[in-house]
């Protein structure tokens, strides 16, 4: 029988100690500035392109270990440093999970270092699939693709909304319908390579939180790519197209469901160093803040909720790693554990940060401490990859095996 262990082997240990070293040393000195300014943090990115923590190699190294577990502990750390900033060392990697997810071998080792370029070069990629009128939705994209067989190339057309590194990346990885009526069984992904002409960036949002991570509009006007920028290629898409077409039913997932189940353990991962950020930090403050004459963590009520907040930090974590072992080793989500460790971290996080919040106070409710902004990045991870609701909606049709609505 193998062997069971909690404990992190050397190499996560590492990993850990390094990304946290990074997100106290430089994460967190600049969170405030550039949650304040609401702009890209360019400099931290590349500051962590300089130590390697920002680049394909460090995704790969980390998607190597055999566990799993490298990722959600590397996001972790870097997340409880701060999430606006974590998010934008991060969102590329959405970009390369698109490609992994969906692209041929020569296309993955193509374009996935260019979502990151090199430590003197920094690019960015992003991930765009939500549109204005199709979020949780993602069967009803309008974004059209049509293939000009003359040209061997495809024509994008659409609006993309909510994209993170939207307009500002090198690399755009798109889903699109190629077919409207199969719904998300005739969509497909494309790359749109760097400086490809009709793409721009529409409205830039103003947001709640996470506000350092850039989210745009994407718009696609007449955007030409050649056909290997396919992802997949075409012969699968065609037989793919013609098995959906024929069973009106095929087996395979929508191409932008295979990527949000692949990164949901690292959502939730990010989701669970927020609260931390939160917890650790509520936790010093309640033995350091005196009223009625003692600290008041030896009032029950502040006492007991921190001993909760832990709780269910804990709880989430484990979700996390367990879902992120899952997914390494090939056991499929039988029961919707990735979804449950996504739902579970978020609200987790978002209930978290707001204990944190009342556990400081009037101090708490005003932007001198931290915990107002992790409470406010903390909301975002109940609403994107997936809502709440989502993946209720996923578990249960898991562990039910029935359709519900
Ligand atoms: C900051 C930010 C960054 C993002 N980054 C990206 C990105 O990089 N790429 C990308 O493609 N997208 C991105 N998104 C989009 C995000 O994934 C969507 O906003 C999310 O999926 C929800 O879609 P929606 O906003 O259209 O909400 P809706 O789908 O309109 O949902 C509204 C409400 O209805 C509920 N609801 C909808 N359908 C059901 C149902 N069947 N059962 C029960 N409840 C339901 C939802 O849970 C929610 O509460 C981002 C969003 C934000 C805010």
């Amino acid at each position: 029988m193998a062997d069971f262990s909690l404990d992190l082997n050397e190499d996560q240990q590492t990993i850990k100690d390094w990304v946290h070293e990074f997100a106290v040393n430089v994460v967190r000195p600049a969170a405030e500035e550039w949650d304040e300014r609401e702009e890209f943090p360019m400099p931290i990115v590349q500051e962590a392109a300089k130590v390697g923590l920002y680049g394909w190699e460090f995704m790969a190294n980390n998607m190597a270990d055999p566990t799993g577990l490298t990722m959600p502990i590397a996001l972790e750390e870097l997340f409880w440093g701060d999430a606006g900033i974590g998010l934008s060392i991060f969102g590329s990697g959405l970009a390369a999970a698109g490609i992994m997810g969906n692209g041929t071998p020569e296309q993955v080792m193509e374009w996935v270092p260019q979502c990151y370029g090199t430590a003197d070069n920094v690019m960015l990629g992003a991930f765009c699939v939500s549109e204005p009128d199709a979020g949780s939705d993602v069967s009803s994209l309008r974004t059209r693709a049509v293939y000009d067989e003359a040209n061997d190339e495809w024509v994008l057309n659409g609006t993309k909304a909510w994209i993170t590194n939207g307009g500002i990346a090198d690399i755009h990885v798109v889903v699109a319908a190629v077919d409207p009526e199969l719904k998300g069984r005739g969509q497909a992904s494309f790359i749109v390579p760097p400086g490809t002409k009709g793409l721009s960036m529409g409205q830039k949002y103003k947001k709640h939180g996470i506000k350092a991570s850039h989210t745009s509009e994407v718009v696609l006007d007449d955007v030409r790519v050649p056909g290997s920028c396919l992802l997949g290629g075409k012969e699968k898409l065609d037989a793919k197209l013609a098995r959906a077409r024929e069973a009106g039913r095929s087996g395979e997932k929508q191409p932008a469901m295979a990527t949000f189940e692949a990164t949901r353990p690292s959502v939730a991962a990010m989701a669970v160093g927020i609260a931390r950020a939160a917890y650790e930090y509520s936790l010093e403050y309640a033995k350091e803040r005196v009223a009625f004459g003692r600290p008041i963590i030896m009032n029950q009520s502040i006492a007991f909720k921190l001993a909760d907040m832990k709780m269910e930090i804990d709880a989430a974590r484990l979700l996390t790693h367990r879902a992120a072992w899952m997914a390494s080793t090939k056991k499929p989500f039988v029961a919707g554990e990735g979804s449950m460790s996504k739902l579970k971290a978020g609200e987790v996080a978002v209930w978290v940060t707001e204990q944190a919040i009342q556990i400081l106070g009037g101090y708490g409710y005003t932007r001198e401490y931290p915990v107002e902004r992790w409470h406010r990045d903390a909301k975002i991870y109940t609403i994107f990859e997936g809502t709440s609701e989502i993946q209720r909606l996923v578990i249960a049709r898991n562990i039910s095996g029935l359709r519900i609505e």
